[in-house]
């Protein structure tokens, strides 16, 4: 995670898996894997053929699931879910897989990614009567299908999601079925693969590999699959738009050991520190990163610059919910515990410092006052991804627009306030020629350019507005270097 991290949080992990007499303990192998797209919530819903039984907690997946737990959810099919909430406030109630029943049985249910017609749709169900028990969109879904005419529960499915708008990978089980779906615009990643006899849903291939399985394939933007009696069958939700997949996951979200809609990510991630070194070089003595997501990009600016690698940041792997006073906070401890320079690298050296993005600037401002603090003789930062200027609609939890330093600041203010000898970012351009495939991607929080409208109020402004008290001016570039 770069030193922004924090601001900027991850979204959710999906899995789902059909054919396992061991389908709850894969699935939690599987959350392991995806534990860094959510640590508020986990959970795993498992059916035997007769009925669902649903386990979720707040927590990281070691916390959520022992063995004792594991054991009593036996089934051969299970869906999972590890979450960082982007819509409803963070208690177990949001919590998924959500479970309901219905006239059509028990339906669970765990999604990634956030519907931009949510409000307008759960305003008409609640006006014709529904009661909602969460405040999460994805219910929203459950709700459809329920209130849906068809006859199968596949039908039912996609009659709910060709009523939604916006950002879904999902998965949904029944007491015989898994089906998992994948919006028109592919915004989030979602991909198939195989472990024995068994099939695999998962948000990054990752979650395949730590339980033995094959990559098979991406689910297509605007598939429906649907997994029962052992047979796979692939149905279409709707015609085939143009692609937008989220260009941050290979920024930021994903792991580089995944391969995330087709490309991998370590490939991505390391030809954008390479372009970025290429369009921004620096008279430097050493490259280092603001580990973890940080790492394959400066790889890739050290190696298209020359200069010299060096892990300079140490960061702490084991630092949870601490409790940090206010005073400590003053004095930059929130930073300190988890990056920590290692002065015998740092002391004397112009270091140029890489990270994947800036958000708000703040917790950057802190990393290079504790860089300088080492020794450094100059800090050049430079940045694997153009400037945040907009918020996102699709999914990420990302500040409103007013605390996006970027939005209302040149580079220069930036460098200014974050007290760096030089800044730059990666071009556009350049992102867009490390993805290799310029015309598939959403660079909406770069340009502005949301590709798919939303309601006029959304979800996240609402949640947003609920949460006045994270509303963090940026300050004005502070002009005295010190
Ligand atoms: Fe991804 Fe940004 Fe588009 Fe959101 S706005 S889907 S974070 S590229």
């Amino acid at each position: 995670m770069g030193a922004e991290g924090r601001h900027w949080r991850e979204e959710c992990g999906v899995v789902g898996i059909a054919g396992s007499r061991e389908a709850a303990q894969l699935a939690c192998l599987a959350l392991h894997a995806l534990q860094h797209r959510g640590q508020e919530s986990a959970g795993i819903a498992v059916a035997d053929g007769h009925s669902l039984v649903t386990h979720k907690a707040m927590g990281l997946v070691v916390d959520v699931f022992d063995e004792a737990t594991l054991r009593s959810l036996s089934g051969t099919s299970a869906i999972g879910h590890v979450r960082y909430s982007t819509t409803g406030s963070s208690h177990l109630l949001n919590a998924q897989p959500i479970q309901v029943t219905s006239h059509r049985g028990s339906v669970a249910l765990a999604h990634n990614g956030n519907l931009v017609n949510a409000q307008t749709l759960r305003h008409r169900m609640e006006q014709e009567g529904s009661i909602f028990s969460t405040t999460s969109d994805s219910e929203i879904i459950l709700h459809l299908i329920a209130r849906s005419r068809a006859n199968t529960i596949e039908e039912a499915a996609t009659d709910a999601l060709r009523q939604v708008r916006g950002a879904f990978s999902l998965v949904i089980l029944t007491r015989d079925r898994l089906i998992a779906a994948r919006d028109p615009h592919g915004f989030r990643p979602l991909c198939l693969g195989r472990q024995g006899d068994s099939f695999v849903i998962c948000s990054e291939s990752c979650a395949l590999d730590i339980i033995g399985g094959t990559y098979l394939r991406d689910v297509e933007p605007g598939e429906l699959l649907i997994v029962g009696d052992g047979q796979l069958q692939s149905h279409r939700l709707a015609p085939r738009e143009t692609e937008r997949c989220c260009v941050f996951e290979h920024i930021y979200f994903s792991r580089p050991d995944s391969r995330v809609f087709g490309e991998s990510v370590d490939r991505i991630r390391r030809r954008c520190g390479a372009i970025l070194g290429a369009e921004s070089p620096a008279a430097a003595d050493l490259v280092c990163s603001v580990p973890d997501s940080s790492n394959t990009a400066a790889l890739g600016y050290a190696a298209a610059t020359g200069l010299p690698f060096e892990l300079g940041l140490i960061r702490n792997h084991y630092v949870g919910r601490t409790f940090i006073s206010p005073a400590q906070k003053l004095r930059d401890t929130s930073v300190r515990i988890k990056f920590n320079p290692v002065k015998e690298i740092i002391e004397g050296k112009r270091v140029v410092l890489v990270d994947d993005s800036i958000v708000r600037g703040t917790t950057m401002r802190k990393l290079v006052k504790i860089i300088r603090a080492a020794g450094a003789a100059e800090v050049h930062l430079r940045i694997a991804s153009p400037p945040i200027t907009h918020p996102c609609y699709y999914g990420i939890d990302t500040p409103v627009r007013k605390e996006l330093i970027a939005s209302s600041h040149e580079v220069e203010e930036i460098a200014t306030y974050l007290r760096v000898d030089s800044l730059r970012y990666l071009s556009l351009p350049g992102l867009l020629r490390a993805t290799g495939a310029a015309a598939r991607y959403c660079t909406a929080c770069f340009t502005g350019d949301y590709p798919l409208p939303f309601d006029a109020i959304t979800d996240k402004e609402i949640f947003d507005q609920e949460a006045g008290s994270r509303e963090v001016v940026v300050p004005p570039p502070d002009r005295s270097r010190s």
